[in-house]
């Protein structure tokens, strides 16, 4: 709930209204029950305890990278899916990666998230609780947030919108928009939504191939929407926010990452001012895709730059607690089967 909401709560249950300030800034801090919150009066603290509830995930499991420090979570929700969360520190701060969704349905052939389909999505709070409880377990002050984990955020508009409201809230944990990064994998209509509500996040689209004929093979959605809409929806978005959109682009051995896919890629995003995040594809047990070589990624970027555009390969960290993109969930999910 959003200040005012409380606001309204706490005047339902006849108590004064100034107390949400104090009440959403403990809740978030990922305060795990009302009895923590001792600046509040034991009536008020009841009332609460009354009528609503606080809830904070379990940690089902906890690693941590030893070659870079990453920490993978595993937690368990009220209901008992469970869905993970990344810890990355990097030099500019430390940046946590949340889930937006329990499963997938997007269907995408190199990504493991989707293998179980969709379970459900998950609320403003779970999100929230993602980051907070990370950030209090971890002992790392959080300063960057990316939606990358499991799941499709723009599949789960909605509550997106409001976990970014409740993160970014000046009395509150006050992320700054600038801070966050929301990765998707072209839905064009939640693009455009995004878009109208001109917020100053970074926009990353999963792109991985620039025709359609390749991308459709590797990515479901491709089949409806193609790349043609996909870029439309992009420059709108662009010409709305101003921001620069980030391309993620997975490098596949034989299947996107060709010479003439590298020029056919520049073409696309060029105009745009589109930024392109080479990822070497995690090799995922159920899948047969493998990544590029080194070589052919360095040839690919080297293709791009000379075409006049901004190029970076992601570093992979967590490799070793399966934290790497695509990889998460489904581990746990086979040992407990
Ligand atoms: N659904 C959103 C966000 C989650 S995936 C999206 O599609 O963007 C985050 C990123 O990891 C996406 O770019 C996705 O394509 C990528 N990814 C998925 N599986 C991967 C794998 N096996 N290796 C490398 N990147 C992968």
């Amino acid at each position: 709930m959003l200040p005012e909401e409380l606001a309204a709560l706490l005047s339902e249950l006849g108590q004064p209204r100034y107390r949400a300030k104090q009440l959403f800034s403990w809740l978030s801090r990922d305060a795990g029950s009302f009895d923590e919150m001792t600046d509040l009066s034991k009536e008020l603290r009841a009332a609460l305890r009354e009528t609503c509830s606080v809830y904070t995930p379990k940690v089902l499991r906890k690693q941590i990278s030893s070659r870079d420090g990453t920490i993978k979570y595993l937690w368990e929700l009220e209901d008992g899916n469970a869905v993970e969360t990344v810890v990355m520190r990097y030099r500019h701060g430390n940046t946590v990666c949340i889930s937006t969704q329990v499963g997938c349905r997007m269907g995408c052939a190199f990504c493991a998230s989707t293998l179980g389909g969709l379970v459900r999505v998950l609320r403003p709070s779970e999100m929230l609780s993602e980051v907070l409880s990370s950030e209090r377990d971890s002992g790392l002050p959080i300063s960057n947030i990316v939606l990358m984990g499991i799941g499709e955020p723009l599949d789960n508009f909605d509550n997106v919108i409001r976990f970014l409201q409740l993160i970014n809230h000046p009395q509150g944990r006050n992320i700054g928009m600038r801070h966050i990064s929301l990765s998707t994998c072209g839905l064009v209509d939640g693009i455009d939504r995004l878009a109208e509500l001109d917020l100053q996040l970074t926009l990353s689209v999963s792109l991985h191939a620039p025709d359609d004929e390749t991308r459709s093979r590797i990515m479901p959605v491709n089949r409806s929407c193609g790349v043609g809409e996909l870029m439309d929806a992009c420059r709108r978005y662009f010409e709305k926010t101003q921001r620069r959109i980030s391309f993620e682009y997975i490098m596949i051995d034989g299947v996107n990452d060709s010479d003439k896919q590298a020029s056919l890629l520049a073409a696309l995003v060029r105009p745009i001012g589109g930024h392109v995040n080479l990822i070497p594809l995690n090799h995922v047990e159920e899948r047969a895709l493998k990544p590029s070589s080194p070589e052919r990624i360095a040839a690919f970027q080297k293709q791009l730059e000379g075409k006049g555009v901004n190029v970076t390969v992601r570093r992979s960290l967590g490799g070793d607690v399966d934290a790497s993109c695509g990889q998460l969930r489904r581990k746990a999910e086979r040992m407990n089967s």
